[in-house]
C-alpha cells in the first residue's frame, strides 16, 4: 500500500511518543512538511497525498535523529527569526525566539540613531549565525553591522545569512574573542554571550546541550564572565549617545547590572522574554542623555 503525508506523520507522531518527546505532533508536522515541502495547510487537508519511497526514507533517517534529540531545526538546517530564514551549522547557537526581545528592545535605539544621523553602527559580539545583527540591519535600511565570533565557522554562516537575506553589503565579521579583533566605535553593541554556569551545562536539555555549540553557552563557573569580558572594554567602543543591550540568564538581571554600573554604565531599560523571565538589560554611557 502507498505511503501517504498523513500516514508518515502518525507513524513519527508515535515514534516521538515513544521517544518521549515533548511536542511529538509539532514535530512529526514540522519535519514532513519541511523534508516534502508541503505547507503545514496541505498537510492537514491533504492527508492523502502519496509520498514516493526516496522521500518516505529521508523522512525516516531524519526522524531516526529526532529521537536521538537533535532539533528538528537543526535536523532541516535552518530555521527563522524575526521573519528572516537563518541556516545553522555546528558553530552557531540556534537562535531562540526570546532572543527577538533583544531585537524589539534595541530597535528603537536603533532607528532614533539612524534617523538622526544617517546610520547606526552595530557591533553584535559572539554573532554565532549573524541572527541578532541581521534582524536590525533588516529593519534599519541604512544601518551597518559588524559580527564578531571565535569560531569562523559560526563567521560563514553569519556572512552566508547576510546574503541570504540581501544584507551582505551591510554586515562584516571579525574573528576573535568579544572586542579582541575590533578597532573603533559603534551606535549600538548588542550581544547573546554565553551565559549559563559551568556546573549546570550537565542539566540542560539534550536538545540544548548535545547540539549547541558549548562555547556558545558556558559562561564560566558564575556565568558572568562574557559579561566581565564585554563591559570591560565597552566603554573605548560605544560612540557618543551610544547603548549596549545583552541578553542575560532569567536569575541574572542584578547580577549584570552590577558589573556593567561598576564599569561606567547605566541602566537604561530591563525587558522580559515571552515567558515572563528577565531576558534583556540596555545599558548607557554614565553622564551622557
Ligand atoms: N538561552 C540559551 C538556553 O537555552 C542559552 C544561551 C546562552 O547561553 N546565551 O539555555
Amino acid at each position: 500500500m502507498d505511503i501517504t503525508v498523513g500516514g508518515l506523520v502518525t507513524e513519527l507522531k508515535r515514534q516521538f511518543d515513544a521517544a518521549g518527546l515533548p511536542q511529538p505532533q509539532l514535530d512529526a508536522r514540522t519535519l514532513v512538511g519541511h523534508l516534502l515541502d508541503i505547507s503545514l495547510t496541505d498537510l492537514v487537508l491533504d492527508p492523502g497525498r502519496p509520498v514516493v519511497a526516496g522521500d518516505v526514507e529521508r523522512v525516516r533517517l531524519a526522524a531516526e535523529r529526532r529521537c536521538r534529540h537533535e532539533p528538528v531545526h537543526r535536523i532541516i538546517g535552518h530555521r527563522s527569526f524575526f521573519g528572516l530564514d537563518l541556516a545553522l551549522s555546528q558553530g552557531t547557537l540556534e537562535p531562540r525566539p526570546d532572543t527577538e526581545t533583544l531585537v524589539n528592545a534595541a530597535l528603537p535605539h536603533a532607528r532614533a540613531i539612524a534617523d538622526k544621523s544617517g546610520t547606526c553602527r552595530i557591533i553584535d559580539l559572539g554573532t554565532g549565525s549573524g541572527a541578532i545583527c541581521l534582524a536590525l540591519l533588516a529593519e534599519v535600511e541604512t544601518a551597518t553591522g559588524l559580527g564578531t565570533d571565535i569560531s569562523l565557522q559560526a563567521l560563514q554562516t553569519a556572512k552566508d545569512n547576510a546574503g541570504r537575506n540581501g544584507l551582505a553589503e551591510r554586515f562584516h565579521t571579525a574573528c576573535g574573542s568579544w572586542f579582541e579583533a575590533v578597532e573603533g566605535e559603534f551606535d549600538l553593541i548588542v550581544s547573546n554571550p554565553p551565559y549559563i554556569r559551568s556546573a549546570d551545562i550537565g542539566k540542560l536539555d539534550p536538545e540544548v546541550r548535545d547540539f549547541d555549540p558549548i562555547a556558545a553557552l558556558d559562561g564560566g563557573a558564575d556565568g558572568l564572565e562574557a559579561y566581565r569580558a564585554i563591559a570591560a572594554d565597552a566603554g573605548k567602543h560605544l560612540s557618543a549617545g551610544g547603548h549596549i543591550l545583552v541578553e542575560t540568564g532569567f536569575d541574572q538581571h542584578e547580577a549584570v547590572m552590577d558589573l556593567f554600573q561598576g564599569s561606567g554604565f547605566v541602566c537604561t531599560g530591563r525587558f522580559k522574554d515571552l515567558g515572563g523571565n528577565d531576558r534583556v538589560l540596555s545599558f548607557a554611557k554614565k553622564g551622557k542623555p
